[in-house]
């Protein structure tokens, strides 16, 4: 982190998927506010879905595409290839039943919030995020490690609970799969708030030195943004 140049006020609170941007790249997270977020096709595919997993897909399918259309009236081939091949890869998996879906969660004390696709009020309390993207070929990718110890302390704070961790749902793939968060995943997720915080009251922030610039849609802009603090002064 380099330079503040806007002397904005430090946010009380940030959405946990800014917190994520920020762990992938604090230079990412500082293009995005300029950006519009626009939901994928993907996603609505996928978000469509979730909402029926644990009940006889086959049987759901044709409501569950009226939705997806109704809500993309011009979706294309490709919209609905994706849908196909999501509802298979789901069809055989055992999925559990949410008793409450889209909830929003906060934690005051670390500040930030955001909105849990899905939450298990059983025995123990455990909560699942949904993704539109393949899985990797085992456990989790690192921004959903720590997309769940975010979610993790949101939902304990805001239900007053101990919550031990969450299932990451990868649509496309049919798979659930449960993370438990580390000391490691924790100390991620401060360091992200921290550095986050100071992006949105204005800093600059160089370039990490290991940056996924190659899959990042900002590489364009990034170019002529200095690297550093010494390039500013
Ligand atoms: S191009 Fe690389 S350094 Fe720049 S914002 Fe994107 S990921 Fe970060």
């Amino acid at each position: 982190m380099q330079c503040n140049t806007g002397g904005d006020a430090i946010p009380d609170s940030l959405s946990v998927s800014k917190i994520v941007t920020c762990h992938r790249c604090p230079r990412w997270l500082y293009f995005e506010g300029a950006v519009k977020f626009v939901e994928s096709p993907g996603y609505t595919v996928c978000k469509q879905i979730s909402y029926y997993l644990g009940k006889p897909l086959e049987l759901e399918k044709a409501g569950i595409w009226q939705e997806i259309e109704t809500i993309l009236p011009s979706a294309e081939d490709a919209t609905r290839i994706l849908f196909e091949a999501c509802i298979e890869s789901c069809t055989n998996t055992s999925w559990r039943l949410p008793d409450e879906v889209d909830v929003p969660v906060e934690s005051a004390r670390l500040g930030i919030h955001g909105r849990v696709d899905k939450i298990f009020d059983g025995d123990e309390m455990s909560f699942a995020i949904v993704r539109s993207n393949e899985p990797p070929a085992a456990g989790v990718y690192a921004t959903d490690r720590l997309r769940v110890a975010c979610y993790a302390a949101c939902v304990s704070e805001t239900f007053g609970v101990d919550v031990d961790g969450g299932y990451v749902e990868y649509i496309p793939g049919g798979i659930s799969r449960y993370v438990h968060p580390q000391p490691r995943d924790r100390r991620a997720m401060l360091k992200a708030i921290k550095t986050a915080k100071r992006v949105a009251a204005g800093d600059v922030p160089g370039k990490p030195m290991k940056a996924p610039c190659d899959i990042c849609p900002h590489a364009g802009r990034c170019q002529t943004l200095p690297r550093r603090l010494s390039d500013l002064l």
